[in-house]
């Protein structure tokens, strides 16, 4: 539906230096125009290490590239002594536009709750970047049959505290931790079950309007073979690529599933 730009999302994780973030965007940027991508069909974004931000925007800016980036995690505080954290406003400063908030790894290593997410998500908006909202169900939620109320209260928990407006901005990501990283992929069915659960429960929270906005992703082994079936899917409108978007040609390829 208009309004929901599909939207391709490449989490590098703890991958790649500041120069070799420069030389895959860049290889990037080549790749896709040379498939005559269609930035303003299928929208292209990067998600690099911090400390690979300052250097992917001054590449992106300087060759005014349609990749837009964000960054893979930000701190719930505004600024002050909290040694190690980067905050929303140094984000919004380099340019981002997106953040991650909530992915599985920093809920399952670091601690990160539904709680912690929704201040992350708060405090992104506040400074005119978007949270990509990540949620998803172990493998042991997923065989109890339980998946899609686990996600919905998830997105309940981690949206909690934003206005209308706020949470009409955001993206959703669902991510099966089961399929992360293991090369195992929901299937396109599976992705839509739950992505359209999570709709409904936008539309329980916000309403049908808000709801219909939304961009919701699917994340678990996306790879340029499965792309196509999961996007056809009507609450697909997404992907969020980890290993795969280390490959400039998967990547790329990802992107041009259309
Ligand atoms: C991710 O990190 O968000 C992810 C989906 O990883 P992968 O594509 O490697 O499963």
């Amino acid at each position: 539906p208009a309004g929901r730009t599909p939207l391709i999302a490449g989490n590098w994780k703890m991958n790649l230096n500041h120069q070799e973030a420069v030389v895959l965007v860049q290889k990037l940027a080549w790749t896709l125009s040379d498939k005559r991508h269609d930035f303003a069909a299928v929208e292209v974004s990067v998600f690099p290490p911090f400390t690979d931000i300052r250097s992917v925007q001054t590449l992106v800016d300087g060759d005014k590239m349609k990749i837009t980036y964000g960054a893979q995690n930000v701190s719930t505080q505004e600024s002050g002594a909290y040694t190690g954290e980067i905050s929303a406003s140094m984000l919004a400063k380099l340019g981002c536009s997106y953040v991650v908030v909530g992915h599985s790894e920093c809920r399952e290593h670091f601690g990160e709750t539904d709680e912690t997410v929704a201040l992350k998500a708060k405090i992104a908006l506040k400074h005119d970047i978007v949270p990509i909202v990540c949620v998803g169900e172990g493998l042991d939620v997923r065989q109890a049959g339980n998946h899609v109320e686990h996600c919905t209260a998830q997105v309940a928990g981690s949206l909690a505290g934003l206005t209308d407006a706020e949470a009409a901005q955001v993206v959703i990501a669902y991510e099966p931790v089961w399929a992360i990283g293991t090369g195992e992929t929901a299937t396109a069915q599976d992705a839509q079950e739950v992505c359209a659960g999570l709709r409904a429960q936008l539309e329980k929270l916000y309403g049908a309007e808000i709801a219909d906005g939304v961009r919701i992703l699917y994340g678990g082994s996306v790879k340029p073979n499965n792309v196509a079936a999961l996007m056809q899917e009507g609450d697909v409108d997404g992907a969020l690529v980890g290993g795969a978007s280390l490959s400039v040609e998967d990547f790329a390829a990802i992107s041009r599933y259309y």
